[in-house]
């Protein structure tokens, strides 16, 4: 393949493999981990660091044959790693199945997504991984091996959310359900009083709520997104909370044309025209920008929205948009969520790091207090070698990446640093 360094979908991250491949075969891409010293996989590249760099050997797997395979019995579908979601729910769809949760964007790979705990947002809805029900994997000496939820011996709780540490995923097996509608409304005009106030009842109005925020004025927006089978698929009013319903579809970030966002204004439609916020025939977001996120415990939610709504004033002149959403607590060890229904507030900035990364740092000085933890594929100016300790479970992952990797051919700079000890 070409050795030109590629880069990561925003452009802030040069990656440094010394070689790169996408092989067109699983036995190539077992030969070519084989070989290796170091080797990592790159899904879509939308992470924000460096957590799929490589010194070594870089793979794509959107090479390889193509997978999706529904099992009914089941209720599952196994899918070829590489894939994108929007892909995969496209297929699904028109087969009648669906996934319970995506992420604001479907351009992102399966494997990539759930190695970094990817979320969308529901008081009731865990992260992507959580759908995992089995993954197959090949390990350093270019050995297949497949690690099934029925199976307790094989830690699939800890071997989702891996960093892309324990081996390069090939196909993942994700739990589906019946197709479903959605039905999506926008509120304008939410006080930050409000939101504070009432945001249990705002996150639980809807199957997936987002509120959108720079932190610093009262004109919030509310996303919900009803499902149509289980909730009243109509607004909750001309006004809600004080705030209105939008008689015109909107995109989160002021000055961008909504035309790359999902059908809103209450048209019901197909759940993956409507969880995510952006088409997947257009730039999701704003395409120039950096972006972070930390992940709290939910009963934190209105102590932390005070303490940023105090850094207001620093937070808005480098901000593109901000969003809260909640996930629901899940069992996966490296899971920002795990055991703990939480909020998620990230937060989308202008695209220049110098001036950025100070505000980043003071938006951390005051959410770590109230246990913040980092989006795996995002910026953080945390020090990485304190990321495990926000883990319960970070000790059993330490172990699972030595009994699958012993010498840490998988592991690259990022684990490492997040891992000093393992050497
Ligand atoms: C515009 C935009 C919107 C976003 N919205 C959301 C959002 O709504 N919610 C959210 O939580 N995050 C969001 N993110 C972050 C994004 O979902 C994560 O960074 C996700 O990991 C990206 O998936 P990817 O396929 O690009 O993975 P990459 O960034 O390419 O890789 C991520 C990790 O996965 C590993 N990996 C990839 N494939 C494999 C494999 N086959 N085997 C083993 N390891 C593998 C890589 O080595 C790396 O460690 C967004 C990012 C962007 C750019």
């Amino acid at each position: 393949m070409a050795s030109t360094s590629p880069r990561n979908w925003a452009g802030n991250i040069t990656f440094r493999a010394a070689r790169q491949h996408r092989p067109s075969s699983v036995d190539e891409l077992r030969r070519i981990v084989a070989d290796a010293e170091h080797v990592r996989a790159l899904g879509t590249g939308h992470s924000f660091n460096r957590i799929a760099d490589t010194d070594g050997d870089l793979v794509r797997l959107d090479g390889l044959p193509r997978r999706i395979d529904v099992d009914p019995a089941s209720s599952t579908v196994t899918v070829s790693a590489g894939l994108r979601y929007a892909q995969l729910a496209e297929h699904l769809h028109a087969r009648g199945h669906a996934l319970a949760n995506l992420a604001s964007l479907p351009q992102i790979s399966v494997a990539g997504a759930c190695t970094t705990a990817t979320h969308g947002s529901g008081n009731g809805r865990q992260n992507l991984a959580a759908a995992v029900a089995a993954v197959r994997l090949v390990g350093p000496d270019g050995g297949l091996t497949e690690l099934r939820r029925e199976n307790p011996q094989d830690r699939l709780d800890g071997a989702v959310v891996a960093l892309g540490a324990l081996g390069i995923v090939t196909d993942v097996t994700l739990d589906v359900e019946p197709t479903y509608e959605v039905a999506q409304w926008v509120y304008t005009g939410l006080s930050g009083d409000r939101l504070t106030e009432n945001f249990e009842e705002i996150s639980g109005a809807a199957y997936s709520v987002s509120v959108f925020t720079d932190w610093a004025s009262d004109d919030n927006q509310v996303w919900l997104k009803r499902r149509t089978d289980r909730e009243d698929p109509g607004h909750l009013g001309r006004t809600w909370l004080g705030a209105r319903c939008a008689d015109r579809p909107l995109h989160p970030i002021p000055g961008i044309s909504p035309a790359h966002c999902t059908e809103q204004l209450g048209v019901p439609g197909p759940w993956h025209e409507r969880l995510p916020h952006f088409r997947p025939d257009f730039t999701p977001s704003s395409g120039a920008e950096l972006q972070s996120e930390l992940i709290l415990p939910r009963t934190a939610a209105a102590e932390a929205f005070e303490a940023l709504r105090r850094l207001g004033h620093r937070i808005a002149p480098v901000l593109q948009t901000a969003e809260i959403r909640t996930i629901a607590a899940d069992d996966l060890w490296l899971s920002p969520a795990h055991r703990q229904d939480s909020v998620a507030l990230h937060f989308t900035w202008i695209e220049q790091a110098a001036a950025v990364l100070p505000v980043i740092e003071a938006v951390e000085a005051v959410l770590v207090p109230l246990g913040a933890r980092p989006h795996w594929g995002k910026l953080t100016t945390l020090a990485p070698g304190t990321l495990a300790g926000r883990y319960e479970r970070a000790a059993d992952f330490r172990q699972l990446m030595l009994d699958h990797d012993p010498a840490g051919k998988l592991r690259n700079a990022f684990v490492s640093e997040v891992f000093p000890d393992l050497g």
